[in-house]
């Protein structure tokens, strides 16, 4: 039997931001950090775009609002003091039909509302920064930044461990029990009692919820992100991040073009329904997951609600000409010979009672217990601060016992 003040499931960068918190703000409280997989950020955090996001895009007053700008001042930070390469990059947002430009312009005015340093362009200030990009109007943001995730999960874990908390890798929690007292886990061999947990798993964080007794809010759909990367003789199409104005209707940025740290230019992610929690690939395909999903009256919502954008994006993942006309709008030199399918990431997208795609982060709390129920990107820029959120929601609830 292990015993702990808190214990944190899962160890993608909310989980590990939140036990480095808890830490960092009462020093004495000893923390168990239960990751299933067999390294840290095996997930969403390590298999997502690297973009540090300025803030740009969310509803004034939301937490992603609140904690994305602060937070990616923190994160470049972190890395800065950690040793994690990161690189200020700023990028583009180009409008490619007259239609979107009242949407950029209105994403100009929101971002400044949040505190983002962003403007209009002229054509002449485009070609000289992105000579190969296509658009009708751009806009420019100076604080975006571009790092390595998976570095900073790990140095994240290397601070857990400086600071007296417990890792743990391997460590599926499969059973949680409520005591008077706190809670008991199983978590492979190791049985755990903790005073308090708190639920940061990510694709499995509906789940999770249920196991510990409650009935979350939302349930959890995963769609796939997937991406491809420019062959290296033709990296020189672009010089910094380029983003589509987002379609409003959807929580996701759209297809992006990404330099990398290692000079690899991301194109991606789409936004494909997956057929598994960790469907990274069309085969993977749960049944279980399938079918509850199928008996749930609000995924069936959201299915009546978006099947039209799901076929487009199955066409668009199946068939590369398609992926590769939609980049085209943007990068009219490139062809279907210069990309090739560069892996993909899973998000977890949380979905409301009446079938509605959650935008906001969702973070709710039971007896001594916190869960993190939605955290969408922007959550890995914003994950120091969204940590220190929960870790004082967690502490909290210590002290209420
Ligand atoms: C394609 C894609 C692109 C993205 N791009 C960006 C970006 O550029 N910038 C940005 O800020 N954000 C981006 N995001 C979002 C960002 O990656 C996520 O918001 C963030 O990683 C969420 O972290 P997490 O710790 O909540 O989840 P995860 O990283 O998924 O971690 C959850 C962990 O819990 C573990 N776990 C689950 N169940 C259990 C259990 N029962 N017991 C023990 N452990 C368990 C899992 O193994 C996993 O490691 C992107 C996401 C995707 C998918």
């Amino acid at each position: 039997m292990v015993d702990a003040d808190v214990v944190v499931i899962g160890g993608g960068i909310v989980g590990l931001a939140t036990a480095r918190a808890v830490l960092r703000s009462a020093p004495g409280t000893s923390v168990l950090v239960l990751e299933a997989e067999r390294r840290w950020g095996a997930h969403q955090s390590g298999h997502n775009s690297n973009v540090i996001h300025s803030g740009l895009y969310y509803a004034p007053g939301s937490h992603k609002a609140r904690m994305a700008r602060a937070g990616a001042e923190e994160m470049i930070r972190f890395c800065a003091e950690h040793d994690v390469p990161v690189r200020r990059t700023g990028k583009l947002v180009v409008a490619t039909r007259p239609a979107e430009v009242p949407r950029l312009d209105a994403l100009v005015e929101r971002g400044t509302a949040n505190g983002v340093t962003v403007r209009r362009i002229s054509k002449v200030e485009l070609a000289e920064r992105e000579p190969h990009v296509a658009a009708v109007a751009a806009a420019h943001v100076a604080e975006t930044a571009v790092t390595d995730f998976s570095q900073v999960c790990a140095a994240m874990a290397a601070e857990i461990a400086e600071l007296g908390g417990e890792l743990r890798t391997g460590a599926p929690v499969e059973r949680i029990r409520s005591r008077g007292d706190g809670v008991v886990l199983t978590a492979g061999d190791a049985t755990v009692r903790a005073r308090a947990l708190v639920n940061c798993a990510g694709l499995h964080s509906d789940r999770v919820a249920r196991l510990s007794g409650i009935t979350p809010p939302v349930r959890i759909v995963p769609f796939r992100g997937e991406y491809f990367a420019l062959r290296p003789e033709r990296q020189h199409l672009v010089g910094g991040p380029v983003y589509p104005v987002p379609d409003p209707a959807l929580p996701f940025l759209g297809i992006h073009l990404t330099p990398m740290l290692d000079g690899t230019v991301h194109i991606g992610p789409n936004a494909v329904p997956a057929f598994a929690r960790h469907g990274y690939r069309w085969r993977d395909v749960d049944g279980r997951m399938l079918g509850d999903l199928l008996r749930d009256p609000a995924s069936r919502g959201l299915a009546r609600r978006y099947w039209r954008y799901g076929i487009g994006e199955f066409a668009r993942s199946a068939l590369r000409p398609l992926f590769v006309r939609s980049v085209r709008a943007m990068l009219p030199e490139v062809t279907a010979r210069d990309v090739l399918r560069h892996g993909a990431g899973v998000r977890a997208q949380a979905v409301d009672d009446d079938g509605k795609l959650v935008d906001d982060f969702v973070i709710s709390r039971a007896p001594r217990a916190v869960h993190v129920l939605n955290a969408p990107s922007p959550a890995a820029t914003a994950s120091l601060l969204i940590g220190e959120r929960v870790a004082a929601d967690v502490l909290d609830e210590l002290v209420a016992e």
